[in-house]
């Protein structure tokens, strides 16, 4: 994710509710036809109205705010580039639009604080990544950025011409041949060094590749070994296609990755929290990581959801208190547990997993966290 994006949500995370409950809006714009813009706007017109009878109704400035911003995105493709859109509007005054990269579902929340949790698997894509899309005589780089495909370069490569000067003679066709082949030579070795100094100059971490099979493989013998560790993976791709398609796709593809690796990540939790290392599992130890700001990595189950409580006073999260915080006997408000860890792991700088589905996680409640130091 950009820094700038990763610093607007720990932001969004800090804020302390305000004298309004907070909308947040997340719609889904990556839509490939007419019926799919038509079911966001039905989704947004129909939360609306549902909003706006409500008891405890958010104000109508924030609601006018949100369909004026809503439809302006629908209409018009406001960010072309993005997979979707989050809007928060309430609280004291509180007006954000973020365009997002990773696909999410379309939601609708109505709370006290901006609702974060669909923005954490983009939290999780804050490695940028270049796209290299290769064929014999042109390479097409896009950058991965977390709005979506960012900047894009065109490398062309002049082939000779194809002249049938004497391409009778075997010999003239052979020779002919040796020079294109050189000259493709020449090209994938200029575009793995245009590739070498981009990685360079940005610090990207990894390398997408798509295209013909055999053009990529030549490709990858002319990348340097440093290079060539950062490619994370290869990915169909063709001529005819739009630069963007490919970078979705390969962002698509770093996505499913990161799940892979994630699932590595929570197998070593719950075998440093048996061991009573670094790592906690477990609503219960979970929570007390989280309220003493000793939570690195947060992993939880994306269907994880617990009623709870947040302490007026001292903040402390705990299971449903009736009445009074366990901690120092103060009022607390209800809160949901999931969506108040994450955002509490976010503000103290932390990094925050979803897992779609882990066996032992969710023998452990479904969260856990690895630790800043040992328990
Ligand atoms: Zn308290």
């Amino acid at each position: 994710m950009a820094a700038d994006v990763q610093a607007r949500l720990a932001e969004l995370a800090k804020l302390p509710p305000g004298s309004r409950p907070v909308v947040s809006v997340y719609l889904n714009t990556r839509w490939t036809d007419e019926n799919q813009r038509e079911r966001v706007r039905i989704f947004l017109k129909n939360h609306l109205r549902e909003a706006r009878a409500a008891v405890e109704r958010p104000a109508d400035e924030d609601l006018d705010w949100i369909e004026a911003q809503g439809q302006r995105i629908i209409a018009q493709d406001a960010f072309p580039d993005a997979s979707g859109v989050a809007l928060f509007a309430g609280g004291d005054g509180l007006r954000d639009v973020l365009p997002l990269r990773a696909a999410f579902e379309d939601a609708f929340v109505v709370s006290s604080t901006p609702f974060l949790r669909p923005f954490v698997p983009s939290a999780e894509e804050a490695v940028s990544a270049l796209v290299v899309f290769v064929d014999g005589v042109s390479a097409r780089l896009v950058a991965l950025t977390s709005t979506g495909p960012g900047d894009e370069v065109t490398l062309e490569h002049e082939v000779p011409g194809r002249h049938r000067t004497g391409g009778w003679a075997a010999l003239a066709q052979n020779r002919y041949q040796r020079h294109i082949e050189a000259h493709r030579d020449q090209h994938y070795q200029a575009t793995a060094e245009a590739v070498a100094a981009l990685v360079e100059r940005h610090g990207l971490e990894r390398i997408v590749l798509s295209g013909e099979a055999r053009a990529v493989a030549i490709f990858r013998e002319h990348l340097s070994t440093p290079l060539a560790r950062r490619v994370a993976g290869v990915v169909s791709g063709a001529r005819y296609e739009s630069p963007a398609v490919i970078a979705t796709r390969a962002a698509e593809f770093l996505a499913r990755r990161d799940e892979h690796e994630d699932a590595g990540a929570v197998d070593r939790l719950l075998d440093a929290a048996a061991k009573r290392g670094r790592a906690v599992a477990g609503v219960a130890p979970t929570l007390e990581a989280v309220n003493r700001n000793a939570v690195q990595h947060l992993y939880m189950v994306r269907a994880f959801e617990q009623p709870g409580a947040v302490c007026e006073r001292c903040g402390a999260l705990q299971p449903p208190a009736p009445g009074r915080c366990q901690f120092c006997g103060a009022a607390t408000r209800t809160a949901e547990l999931g969506e108040a860890m994450v955002g509490r792991v976010l503000a103290s700088g932390g990094e925050v997993s979803m897992i779609e589905r882990h066996g032992g996680l969710a023998d452990r409640d479904g969260v856990g966290a690895i630790l800043r130091y040992a328990a």
